[in-house]
């Protein structure tokens, strides 16, 4: 027997834990890591909090279609930049309208 009650056998003698599957799968959505989470306990806090569980998996599963549809952001999204000039000191500055960036 395991002495950690998030672990379960899954196998005589292996014991994982929902952060193992988790990994296993590599599902990095934060929303679908906490539905599978609920989705695996649902009902285990008593009858009553099974509908509770159930919706909770509801909400995770809208949330992991919002942050699936977002664009991804950071260096890999290539800006295609819209210089505009303004006039830093005595010379003219290009700086780009949509990321910032300085020419
Ligand atoms: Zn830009």
């Amino acid at each position: 027997m395991s002495n950690n009650k998030y672990q379960r056998e899954i196998k005589s003698g292996v014991f994982v834990d929902v952060y193992d599957v988790l990994k296993a799968w590599d599902v990095r959505n934060p929303a679908l890591q906490h539905l599978i989470k609920k989705a695996l306990a649902v009902g285990q806090r008593g009858h009553k909090a099974a509908a509770e569980d159930l919706q909770d998996i509801v909400d995770s599963a809208v949330w992991a279609q919002e942050l699936d549809s977002r664009p991804a952001a950071g260096p890999k999204t290539e800006c295609h930049h819209v210089w505009s000039s303004t006039l830093g000191g005595n010379k003219i500055v290009y700086e780009c309208e949509k990321c910032g960036v300085a020419r």
